[in-house]
């Protein structure tokens, strides 16, 4: 009955983002939440994914063009400079963020507090009521605990009258957990 990381991370996404919507997926890796948000927006809305790794930008282009996908973009960018993607009047429908580094790969590239939060802040400002940011916050990696001690920092102090913010994980795992932190505009 309670759901796992990954399955509430797209459940909150599920629930928020309408077809045609604008979403982000700030961490692309090897494509699967991009795959996901492509599908949930369906063909009138657009996908913007973001990595700084060729090696995911290649796995997710190969991935989009097998599956035909037309309604995502695949950018080689950090995701701190995400909103310079959007016009000014566009509004984003949701985000998600799979923080910490690619599985199977290069351990010592890892996403960083400063541009997490740098990323997040511009995001706020074009996120639609309703629209939902979701973070899945892995933190037993060297580095990890910086950006999580920063995310939480950051999140905790958001202003409850514009935003309701979650946290949501297993208090009895073993081996540092991921949690997700999901943050909603009112
Ligand atoms: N969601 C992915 C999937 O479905 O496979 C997994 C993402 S993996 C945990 C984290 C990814 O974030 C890595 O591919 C890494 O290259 C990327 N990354 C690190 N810093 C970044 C940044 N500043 N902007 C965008 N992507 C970044």
């Amino acid at each position: 009955m309670i759901k796992n990381i990954i399955a509430f991370s797209h459940q909150l996404l599920l629930e928020s983002v309408q077809e045609g919507d604008i979403v982000i997926d700030a961490t692309a890796g090897n494509g699967h939440d991009t795959l996901f948000l492509s599908q949930l927006v369906g063909e009138n809305g657009s996908v913007l994914a973001f990595d700084i790794q060729a090696e995911a930008i290649a796995a997710v282009k190969l991935k989009v063009a097998e599956q035909q996908i037309r309604n995502t973009r695949i950018i080689h960018e950090s995701h701190e400079h995400a909103v310079a993607y959007l016009n000014e009047t566009e509004q984003i429908g949701g985000v998600i963020f799979n923080l910490g580094y690619l599985p199977g790969s290069d351990k010592s590239i890892i996403t960083h507090g400063e541009s997490t939060i740098k990323a997040l802040t511009g995001m706020l400002q074009f996120l639609k009521k309703g629209g939902v940011i979701v973070l899945v916050v892995y933190h037993g990696h060297e580095g990890g605990v910086q950006e999580k001690d920063a995310i939480l920092n950051y999140a905790s102090k958001l202003r409850q009258q514009e935003f309701n913010v979650l946290q949501y994980g297993f208090i009895n795992q073993r081996n540092t957990p991921p949690f997700i932190i999901a943050i909603e505009k009112k």
